[in-house]
């Protein structure tokens, strides 16, 4: 209602209750703040606004006694609303069209409740910042030159208008930049000669010099195969969800299904999203969806933010088929969804490590479910979690129990490291030396994997024991080569070891335990013939890094490639017929529930890079615990086998997936403050599980990594056998909490980091 009309009003004195309610019924917006305020707030729409405030959309409101305008998301818009207390009303709306469909509203507000996490915290996180900036109702489009032939000869001002576009720029600024008028700038939008940044997918150099994938034509699928692909598309021609999850060994041809799946997904004219660990790591999985569909949106971690933005409204026009990511490509605005699937989906990073700490596999599954298409998963060794899915009925297991045309699994040897001799030569035991010495002579190519990068893990005093630490973390400083840095893995600090100990000052510390630089400079000693390599993220901090090494290596020009587990993932080399896991065990033994598991996928996965091709091959396991079932399982390709003994284990304790599990971190520079913090919330949560059934408070306890970056860590976990029982009772523990000064602490639901 118009306030004029509330004042004319107001001059009549017998005026009833009805007619002032109605004069207050007004169009009311509920809107959530990114930051500050938790609650949603209520504001009434002027009339002037009507027409433009919308959910989805983001408005300016006041904000406080100052009345501070600040950008809001508008979550609802309710019409004859009679507001109980007086409303400040909405300032102005931000964005052209709406930023969010309800779909996205309604899942923000989930996954705010599942993971803890503010819902206003939630909507800035699905959005990259590219299109936050860019959708606003005053920018216009950015548009570059796409470098498309031209039908005739550019005018002169045509020419200048290209030439300014070679970054992108508005239509106002090319046509300032080059003096020609907008009406030249257009013309040139219509040609096809300009288009908006980001729109169209540059052909990287690599790929236009020498095609990666000759011809990646569809394979005649195995039976297996077929049967895996009969389910997804059963489920897609009947419109409607299932969650489907290919557990197929290394080389089964789990891309080829999906690839397959998504072809059948577009050609019901619908969009499928596929994500994929990370990008960088997988250039061969993007690469095969590149050669097969024509229009493939990859949004890598590389995309400026007017390219992110521009890929988003392709995506939203509907142009765009098929969308290859990591995790928040689950969030990409797909009008006509028909497939969700994911690749690799034990890895842990499809679990976000800050907030809104979510996990992608979670998300992708109310997305299908809402939107009533299939989840595909896909691994070789599928996370606990969703073993005890499929074992439970709830999800459908599609098993590729064997590698396509018939090929072997490698034959696994370990080797025990505490037998005599087994260390005489470095890391390198003589049996995986005489394992290297049959590829090579045999003409192939070898893969180690030891999962620590530097030199040497630590420096220690053998007379004292003392051991160089970082100043600010505790941990102990990597020793890494040229110039014998001391680096903190935590922080990044690089350090100047001493050459004496500190504390006794005897001469010469020692180093100990073998990263990735000194492996390497043992293999090159040991095979003075072989072209070596090292990936880990010391080696591949350029862009492209990745990508070239892993050319060099599919082009033979590599006979043995060293590297972190950023080579143990999805590779497919066919001349590798060794695949060495220098020490099985660097991760087994660390404070975490997990720590077996993800041993047992990573010696599986690396494992698995070996005997692709004709000539077969063989894996060589060195380890402390060769009877460790972890080890055992992935030495024996029964993963399975590894499922049947930790399932009991993880159900015994209620861990997940058996149970859930609440981590709470709190972080201060003062270590009484963090403890004593952590122990006031502990008090509180324990008052509130007394008497709850299967509700456990562990802890108040140091962290594993005690300190990092000056500040002292304490955690705390509470396990409960019912996930959203156990986040309320979380929520109820914790509220209107009031932290002190100098600490901050976080809450991370169904964490997979539990350092
Ligand atoms: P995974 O993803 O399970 O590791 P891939 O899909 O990468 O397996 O398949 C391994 C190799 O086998 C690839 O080179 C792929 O092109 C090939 N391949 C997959 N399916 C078939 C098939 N049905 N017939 C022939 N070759 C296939
Ligand atoms: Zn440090």
């Amino acid at each position: 209602m118009p306030k004029q009309h509330t004042t004319q009003r107001e001059l009549f004195e017998s005026r009833d209750r009805w007619d002032e309610d109605d004069a207050r019924r007004g169009t009311v917006a509920t809107v959530v703040l990114p930051e500050g305020v938790e609650k949603p707030l209520d504001y009434l729409v002027p009339e002037s606004l009507a027409a433009q405030v919308e959910p989805g959309r983001r408005v300016r409101v006041p904000l406080g006694r100052a009345n501070r305008e600040t950008l809001a998301y508008c979550v609802a818009v309710r019409h004859g609303e009679l507001p109980q207390a007086p409303l400040k009303s909405v300032i102005g709306v931000e964005d052209e069209r709406p930023l969010l469909s309800s779909r996205m509203l309604d899942l923000t507000k989930w996954m705010a409740e599942r993971w803890m996490a503010r819902w206003g915290e939630v909507l800035e996180a699905v959005l990259p910042a590219g299109v936050r900036l860019r959708n606003r109702v005053r920018l216009a489009p950015l548009l570059v030159a796409t470098g498309a032939a031209p039908p005739r000869k550019p005018s002169p001002a045509q020419a200048k208008v290209l030439a300014a576009a070679g970054a992108p720029r508005t239509a106002d600024q090319l046509a300032a930049a080059s003096g020609a008028s907008r009406a030249v700038v257009q013309r040139l939008v219509k040609l096809g000669l300009l288009a908006e940044a980001g729109a169209v997918e540059r052909p990287r150099p690599t790929t236009a010099a020498r095609p990666r994938i000759a011809h990646d034509k569809p394979a005649e699928l195995s039976t297996p195969q077929s049967q895996a692909l009969a389910a997804i598309g059963g489920a897609m021609a009947a419109g409607r969800h299932e969650t489907i999850v290919l557990f197929g060994v290394t080389g089964s041809g789990k891309t080829e299904v999906y690839l397959q799946a998504v072809e059948e997904t577009v050609s019901y004219g619908r969009q499928a999203i596929v994500l994929v660990p990370e990008i960088s790591l997988t250039p061969q999985t993007c690469d095969r969806f590149r050669s097969r569909f024509g229009t493939v949106a990859v949004l890598h971690s590389h995309l400026t933010p007017a390219e992110r933005h521009a890929q988003w409204r392709e995506i939203a026009s509907g142009r765009v088929n098929v969308v290859v990511g990591a995790r928040s490509a689950i969030f990409a605005p797909t009008p006509r969804l028909g497939l969700v699937v994911i690749d690799e989906e034990h890895e842990s990073s499809f679990k976000q490590g800050t907030a809104p700490r979510y996990h992608a596999r979670d998300v992708a599954e109310w997305i299908a479910r809402a939107e009533g298409v299939p989840l595909v998963l896909g691994s070789a060794t599928p996370s606990l979690e969703t073993f005890a899915r499929c074992l439970s009925g709830e999800w459908t297991m599609c098993r590729l129990a064997e590698r396509v045309g018939g090929g072997q699994l490698p034959a696994v040897m370990t080797v025990d490291l505490r037998e005599r001799g087994s260390r005489s030569r470095g890391a390198v035991s003589p049996r995986l030396a005489a394992g290297i010495c049959w590829a090579l002579d045999a003409g192939g190519q070898v893969m180690l994997l030891l999962n620590r990068r530097g030199f040497a893990t630590h420096v220690q005093c053998q007379a004292c024991g003392h051991v160089a630490r970082c100043g600010q973390c505790d941990l102990a400083l990597t020793l890494h080569q040229p110039g014998s840095r001391g680096i903190c893995h935590g922080c990044g600090l690089v350090a100047r070891l001493p050459a004496d100990c500190p504390d006794c000052r005897t001469p010469g510390l020692v180093h100990s335990g073998t990263g990735t630089q000194r492996l390497e400079e043992q293999v090159r000693r040991a095979f003075p013939d072989a072209a070596v390599a090292r990936m880990d993220t010391d080696t591949m901090r350029t862009r492209g890094s990745h990508e070239r090494t892993l050319d060099a290596f599919r082009n033979r020009e590599l006979d043995i490639l060293v590297g972190t587990q950023m080579i143990a993932k999805g590779l497919d080399f066919p001349a590798v017929m060794l695949v060495g896991v220098v020490n099985a065990d660097a991760a087994l033994h660390l404070a975490d529930f997990r720590a077996a598991e993800r041993t047992c996928q990573l010696v599986t996965q690396v494992a698995g890079r070996s005997g692709r091709g004709p000539l077969g091959g063989r894996v060589v396991v060195q380890t402390s615990t060769p009877d460790h079932p972890a080890i055992r399982s992935a030495a024996s390709h029964d993963y399975e086998a590894f499922v049947r003994s930790e399932l009991p284990a993880r159900e015994a304790l209620l861990y997940p997936p058996f149970g859930s599990i609440v981590r709470i971190v709190v972080r201060s520079l003062d270590e009484q403050a963090a403890a004593a913090w952590a122990g006031t919330i502990a008090d509180r949560l324990r008052r509130e599980a007394d008497g709850a059934p299967g509700v456990r408070v562990l802890g108040p306890a140091p962290a594993p990594i005690a300190r990092l970056r000056d500040r002292f860590r304490w955690h705390l976990q509470v396990h409960g056998s019912d996930g959203s029982a156990l986040r309320a009772l979380v929520a109820r523990g914790t509220e209107g909490l009031k932290t002190p000064d100098g600490v901050a602490w976080i809450i991370d639901v169904d964490p997979v980091d539990m350092m």
